[in-house]
């Protein structure tokens, strides 16, 4: 995961530019729901906003950083994901979960709810692009928290005393920048803290999304640190059109819009920091990518 910056006032203004009267088409329904107590709607308007998401995460998921179709045939690769449940909050890990995945924490993940964060489906800091694998098959209902639920707030940026386990990616409305969380050694992801909140977030974060066990996740990281490696040991070449090549490769590989780009980065400092450590998994994401070849 990285942050992408984005400033409220812009924000807004991108979703105004995307669908004009939108914002006060969202403030009534959310004065409906407030009434009724709970989320309950015949259809739903923030696929006019969509696109603005997609665009803003680089067309990437937000929560594995795999690249999405960027097209006008992509929107339905990508799902606009409700950070906070709008229905209702499932405990996490459940059952299935601590069993088929073998996920097991030794600290308290928050409660189940019903209804959910009831005032935030038509929330813009609610909301964010991911690929059907983090939203559908492992985040569903899901937001383990380790402070109090505070199901009727209607801002994200005031419910920080949830303490949310799961790192938001959009703008500044999660107080930490998820690369202050969580870094990649090689082609795994790791917590940056070594102890405290931040490190759960990191730990939590890493397990439910299995983000160090997904086998296109960590091919994908391996052929990002290979290309960065190579192009970084070209950019003092004698040839001049294999340093122009290897300047840009490199500047691709680390962009925010790049899919891994966190790992990609982590990857970068190191080989600047420490190139015989950087090195060392370089050859190791070789030896991954052998592994499953066929
Ligand atoms: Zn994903």
């Amino acid at each position: 995961m990285i942050r992408y910056p984005l400033r409220p006032d812009v924000w807004r203004g991108m979703i105004d530019d995307a669908s004009a009267g939108w914002l006060e088409r969202a403030a009534a329904r959310t004065d409906a729901f407030r009434a009724a107590g709970r989320f309950d709607e015949s259809s739903s308007i923030w696929s006019q906003v969509k696109r603005v998401y997609m665009e803003v995460q680089g067309f990437k998921c937000g929560f594995c950083e795999r690249r999405l179709e960027k097209s006008r045939f992509g929107n339905v690769e990508h799902d606009i994901e409700h950070f906070r449940p709008k229905r209702l909050v499932e405990q996490w890990p459940n059952e299935k979960v601590q069993i088929d995945r073998g996920v097991a924490f030794d600290f308290e993940l928050g409660s189940d709810a019903d209804p959910g964060y009831y005032l935030l489906p038509y929330n813009i800091e609610n909301y964010l692009i991911s690929c059907k694998t983090c939203n559908t098959a492992l985040k569903s209902n899901a937001f383990p928290v380790a402070g109090p639920r505070t199901i009727a707030g209607d801002q994200p940026r005031a419910l920080r005393g949830e303490r949310p386990f799961l790192v938001y990616p959009l703008g500044t409305v999660d107080q930490d920048d998820a690369e202050d969380v969580i870094r990649f050694e090689g082609i795994l992801p790791v917590p940056v803290a070594t102890r405290g909140h931040r490190r759960r977030r990191a730990e939590v974060t890493i397990a439910f999304f299995a983000l160090d066990s997904r086998e296109v996740l960590l091919e994908e990281r391996a052929d990002a640190i290979l290309a960065l490696h190579v192009a970084m040991s070209c950019l003092d070449d004698a040839r001049e059109s294999t340093r122009a090549a290897a300047t840009l490769l490199v500047e691709r590989l680390i962009s925010p819009r790049s899919p891994h780009a966190n790992c990609a980065r982590s990857f970068h400092d190191l080989t600047l920091a420490e190139p015989a450590r950087a090195t060392a998994y370089a050859t190791a994401a070789l030896d991954y990518l052998e592994s499953i070849a066929d």
